[in-house]
């Protein structure tokens, strides 16, 4: 809608919106004032330039989906899989790419190597990308993610080497067209919520129909905020909806292609909002299932009621964000408790899980081949600034709600913790789970093919050092 009409000169448009100097910007000068002159507040004038860019990535061959330990060979889609990109870059040229996408989980092998071809290709550092997946568990596999919860067949194994090699092709690609397509826009963001998520630690799966019925409260820590951020154009267009909800995608269990809820939640705002891109990013689901749950009717529900938290975001005043990026980037070194050996690992051989019969068969080879394990693993850290009011934190893996709960109340309003980003690794527990067991918190590391059965207690110690330290150097 056009309101008040908002008179630049070429100068003043340039230096509003950093570009002063840039020949791009000059050269590009008629449709940009264009756009400036129906800005609908002058004082809103973009600080930002933003770019996005969006990708099919069904798979057309017959890759397994991913997740619960089983083979799924694929029959069909309920509607496609995608994988998205928004890039920003504020006034002083300072540029970042958010990458979300509805894979299960991206492995090291290939997240690495789609870093350095971004890095050769468009020149952007490890700090500046951020490859969030949602953990959809109707999505394909990929790489070496999750390696043995799965028969080894070649032929199955040489098409999850070729879709990953494919993948890692078009992110890079994905990344250049929305980096092709930087152009001023103002970022706004808020938050709504969506209530389906429930601490699966704490509330048998079982139960939790009647417990709901009878409105008897659910137990567990949970995070119900639907945070929002909006990228519009200077003519009031919207061109992206960034979301995050912290919850598992597993209200499903067939092997049909969809996204589950983020894959509905995203259709859903894509047809409110015609020629936007919806991007979703699972914050820390880690611990949390959408539950009652395996149903498409559930499924659907979940991603509409998810919706319904953006668009109340949408319509209170959103809050601008204002000019300025920074971003920090670290790999720091997680401990096992323990690094398994080969007495440990012998009798599983036989063990009745074909999951562990599989991971020891696997580590054993290993260990014949004379290659030693290391007592820890690379784990992924960001923290990008946006403004003054916007503070991403980026985790690798499948963080528990902790992890958000606990940053959101150190750093205040305006923060987003995402988990499931640039690396699957395995569950992060926070030291309360840790103490606890359990699946989340226990002997799971094995699951996801690390020489190990457990982090050491005091990983949440190290990430949250690790985490105050970036804010510090993004927020001095
Ligand atoms: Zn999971």
């Amino acid at each position: 809608m056009k309101t008040k009409s908002l008179h630049l000169t070429r100068r003043e448009w340039l230096k509003t919106t950093g570009l002063l100097g840039a020949t791009t910007a000059l050269a590009s000068w008629p449709a940009a004032a264009a756009l400036a002159a129906e800005t609908t507040t002058p004082s809103a004038a973009p600080v930002w330039r933003a770019g996005v860019a969006r990708k099919i990535i069904t798979p057309e061959k017959a890759v397994w989906l991913a997740g619960y330990g089983s083979k799924r060979a694929p029959d069909g889609k309920l509607h496609d899989l995608w994988m998205k990109a928004l890039a920003l870059e504020d006034t002083t040229g300072r540029r970042v790419v958010l990458i979300t996408s509805d894979f299960q989980g991206v492995p090291k092998g290939m997240s690495d190597r789609a870093f350095e071809l971004i890095r050769k290709e468009h020149k952007l550092e490890r700090e500046q990308i951020m490859f969030t997946f949602s953990h959809n568990h109707c999505g394909p596999r990929l790489g070496d993610d999750l390696v043995d919860y799965y028969p080894v067949e070649d032929e199955q194994v040489a098409l999850v080497n070729e879709y990953t090699a494919l993948m890692v092709t078009q992110l890079v690609a994905l990344v250049g067209e929305a980096l092709a397509q930087l152009a001023p826009a103002r970022l706004q963001h808020g938050e709504g919520r969506a209530t389906f998520a429930v601490n699966r630690r704490n509330n048998r799966e079982a139960d939790v129909p009647a417990l709901l019925a009878s409105g008897t409260p659910l137990k567990g820590p949970v995070d119900h905020t639907v945070p929002v951020l909006t990228v519009t154009r200077p003519d009031g267009k919207l061109a992206a909806i960034l979301f995050g909800y912290a919850c598992h995608p597993t209200t499903l269990n067939f092997r049909t292609w969809c996204g589950d809820y983020p894959g509905f939640a995203q259709l859903e705002l894509e047809k409110n909002h015609p020629g936007a891109a919806a991007m979703f990013v699972n914050t820390c689901g880690g611990d949390q299932n959408p539950l009652p749950r395996r149903s498409v009717e559930l499924c659907e529900k979940y991603g509409k009621m998810l919706a319904v938290g953006v668009e109340e975001a949408l319509k209170q005043p959103l809050q601008p964000v204002s000019a300025g990026l920074r971003t920090a980037f670290e790999l720091i070194e997680l401990p096992y408790l323990k690094v398994v050996t080969r007495e440990e690992l012998t009798p599983l051989l036989k063990d009745t899980n074909a999951i562990r019969a599989r991971w020891a068969a696997r580590m054993l080879q290993k260990l014949d081949a004379l290659e030693k394990f290391s007592d820890s693993y690379p784990y992924p850290v960001h923290a990008w600034r946006l403004g003054k009011e916007l503070l991403f934190i980026g985790q690798g893996a499948e963080t528990v709600v902790d992890y958000a709960l606990r940053f959101k109340r150190e750093f205040g309003p305006g923060t987003w913790v995402c988990g499931y980003a640039d690396d699957m690794i395995s569950y992060i527990p926070s030291r309360r789970v840790w103490e606890e067991g359990g699946y989340e918190g226990g002997a799971n590391l094995y699951e996801y093919g690390r020489p190990a059965f457990r982090w050491a207690g005091d990983i949440e110690d190290r990430i949250a050092a690790s985490v105050h330290k970036l804010v510090k150097q993004v927020r001095p």
